[in-house]
């Protein structure tokens, strides 16, 4: 039975890795996008606009589902109203691509590690079919948490601790699914510690119904549009599954700042200089916004005297709102800009036949950046097809066109 499995998983390999080069069509692809009616094309975090994110073409959205139970094992409000937002969606005909809960969610949320020992592996299965079974008429698919390996998602758990608690979810919701609800997890582009989490995922990619990814190539940095195509290639031939692409996009605004512009924020917090600011320590960090205390706390906890020093450091761009001014075929960070961006990698990625679905970030321009607080930094609050009072940016209507041709 081994060798069987053996010989299947070479076949696997050979046909993906020539697939991929060749471009061949994947039955397991060709599956999903049956089952759907077409490429799934959907928008994550949506707004209520039902009628424009119809017309535009999508018919899938993406959110996460909040923790269902509090520490006493009584419902939470957070997930009755998520509930109630995808019964919206489901009578529209939208499909909900839902992300299940993040590990913190268990632990500040439910009271328990989710794979800190067996009695606890088993509330996190059982958990894992409750959240299918209640589910699944009124979503359409389910990400296994979202991008394991990164820090900020991934806490407390290690990177091992994070494919055992993906896998455990996949393995409990394999075995009761109906065969036309796609399961499988996702990574943050292949950045190193996503390539391990795939290697640490093998053993349950017999599970996945699709494995999925989240690019933001040349979002800052020099890239082609086909360098989209080429790791979601990479992907298939590491995985042998139908890839979802899962989130990308490009932000309307961004760009460096001039020396003036800085000054002026550095100003805001009361200083004339970097160096002022790192000398007033903690008094500094005191005056930074509770998102950015919180995402220094995450990252470098126990740090506190550096955390001055790493705001003008590892966080700089977040501080001033600056980013590379390089980019994606040099398209600018302006509305027409982003508008460009998804012209140019949708047509690509339209083209490609290991991928069965994308799902474009985000549906909306947010007030504030989470990482850092700040509503001059666009990390955050720029990827929105629609402006923050809901008007449609140009992107709106390029994604629309690429979508219906129309
Ligand atoms: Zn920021």
């Amino acid at each position: 039975m081994k060798l069987l499995a053996f010989f299947e998983s070479i076949i696997v390999a050979i046909s993906c890795f020539f697939g991929s080069i060749f471009n061949l069509p994947d039955k397991n692809v060709e599956k999903i996008i049956e089952n759907n009616g077409g490429m799934i094309y959907g928008v994550c975090h949506p707004n209520e606009n039902y009628e424009m994110l119809g017309d535009a073409g999508f018919k899938w959205v993406r959110f996460d589902i909040p923790c269902p139970y509090d520490r006493s094992g009584n419902v939470t409000q957070a997930y009755k109203d998520f509930k109630e937002r995808c019964r919206g969606y489901a009578e529209i005909g939208f499909k909900v691509m839902a992300v299940t809960p993040y590990p913190r969610d268990y632990i500040s949320g439910m009271g328990f590690n989710p794979v800190e020992n067996e009695e606890n592996i088993a509330k996190t299965k059982e958990l894992a079919v409750f959240l299918y079974n209640d589910l699944k008429d009124i979503t359409g698919a389910f990400q296994i948490t979202n991008e394991m390996g990164l820090v900020g998602f991934m806490h407390p758990l290690t990177i091992e601790e994070a494919a055992l608690y993906i896998g455990i979810q996949l393995e409990a919701i394999s075995e009761i699914k109906d065969e036309s609800f796609p399961i499988g997890y996702n990574s943050a582009d292949l950045i190193q510690v996503s390539r391990e989490l795939h290697k640490l995922m093998k053993p349950y990619l017999k599970y996945c119904d699709y494995v999925g990814i989240d690019l933001y190539t040349g979002v800052q940095g020099k890239a082609e549009a086909k360098d989209y195509v080429e790791k979601i290639k990479k992907l298939y031939r590491m995985t042998g599954k139908p890839i979802i692409l899962e989130e990308f996009g490009f932000w309307s605004e961004g760009g460096p700042k001039s020396a003036e512009q800085k000054a002026e924020i550095l100003g805001i917090y009361g200083y004339s200089t970097e160096a002022e600011a790192i000398a007033d320590g903690a008094n500094f960090v005191n005056k930074l916004p509770s998102l950015f205390r919180n995402t220094l706390n995450l990252e470098h906890p126990g740090e506190e005297s550096k955390w001055a020093e790493l705001v003008f450091d590892q966080y700089s761009n977040h501080f001033y709102g600056e980013s590379s001014a390089e980019t994606i075929e040099n398209i600018p960070h302006t509305p027409d800009g982003q508008a460009q961006y998804f012209k140019s990698v949708m047509a690509e990625l339209q083209k490609c036949k290991c991928l069965a679905g994308m799902i474009i970030y985000c549906c909306q321009d947010m007030g504030t950046c989470w990482v850092c607080g700040h509503s001059w930094c666009p990390f955050e609050t720029k990827w929105g097809i629609f402006n923050m009072d809901g008007t449609p940016k140009p992107a709106y209507y390029a994604v629309k066109e690429i979508i219906t041709g129309k």
